[in-house]
């Protein structure tokens, strides 16, 4: 039995993923993979990979499935990330969720725990609205709990800005999107017995506590996790 998840963490844009996905992974020792990451840093790196991502992005479009897909096989190809990881971000889609499915397979692995962070539609919009980014360490802030010197990251003395894609066109079309094609990936999860709903709302300790307690249930055993 491991003590490490194998997760992902499903939920709207907005309700807190990369956070408690970044606190998930320092909890447990495994590595935060964001696909919302790995594309903008290759978009600011000008790779071909970036190149390819960076219109659909802005746009506030799902990158192509084989796009993402081959990005994620080589992680798993790497071999580093075999013995735990939390998805941030990634599955987006059925198909990509099928097609994980399919790769951990291949790999002689499987999930432990799905987790859908739920927070209404209503607050993930007032979130991104007011979301802003530090541009060096990631730290996310919100115009009603701004940095202590305007806009310069506490962590890392780096520049807070609004991401592109936190546009308000941008915005609806992310969340419309995420009815479409990501909710449905929920029903998937839930059909395999690995999704577990955790309430998103609360302070970020709240949030991460609730979300350990959710994910030491799955790795304790399958019955302590049906829910
Ligand atoms: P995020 O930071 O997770 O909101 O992702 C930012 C953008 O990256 C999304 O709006 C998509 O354009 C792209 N992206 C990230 N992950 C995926 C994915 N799994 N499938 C398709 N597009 C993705």
């Amino acid at each position: 039995m491991t003590n490490r998840p194998r997760m992902v963490l499903l939920g709207r844009q907005g309700a807190g993923k990369g956070t408690q996905a970044g606190r998930i992974a320092s909890h447990y020792g495994v590595p935060h993979l964001s696909t919302g990451d790995i594309f903008r840093d290759a978009a600011k790196k000008g790779t071909p990979l970036g190149l390819q991502a960076a219109g659909y992005m802005e746009r506030g479009e799902l990158i192509p499935d084989d796009v993402v897909l081959g990005v994620i096989r080589d992680l798993f190809d790497s071999g580093e990330i075999a013995d735990g990881f939390v998805f941030d971000g990634f599955p987006r889609t059925a198909a990509q969720g099928r097609e994980l499915s399919a790769i951990l397979e291949a790999h002689g692995l499987a999930l432990d725990i799905v987790v859908d962070l739920d927070v209404s539609t209503e607050i993930v919009l007032h979130r991104l609205a007011g979301r802003r980014v530090c541009t060096g360490c990631g730290a996310t802030y919100h115009v009603d709990a701004p940095p202590t010197h305007p806009w310069v990251c506490d962590n890392c003395g780096g520049t807070v800005v609004q991401r592109e894609d936190d546009t308000e066109a941008a915005i609806a079309r992310r969340l419309e999107l995420y009815e479409a094609e990501t909710a449905p990936l929920s029903d998937f999860y839930r059909q395999l017995g690995l999704l577990v709903s955790v309430d998103g709302v609360g302070t970020t300790d709240e949030v991460s506590a609730r979300l350990i307690d959710a994910i030491d249930a799955a790795l304790a055993g399958p019955s302590a996790a049906a829910g």
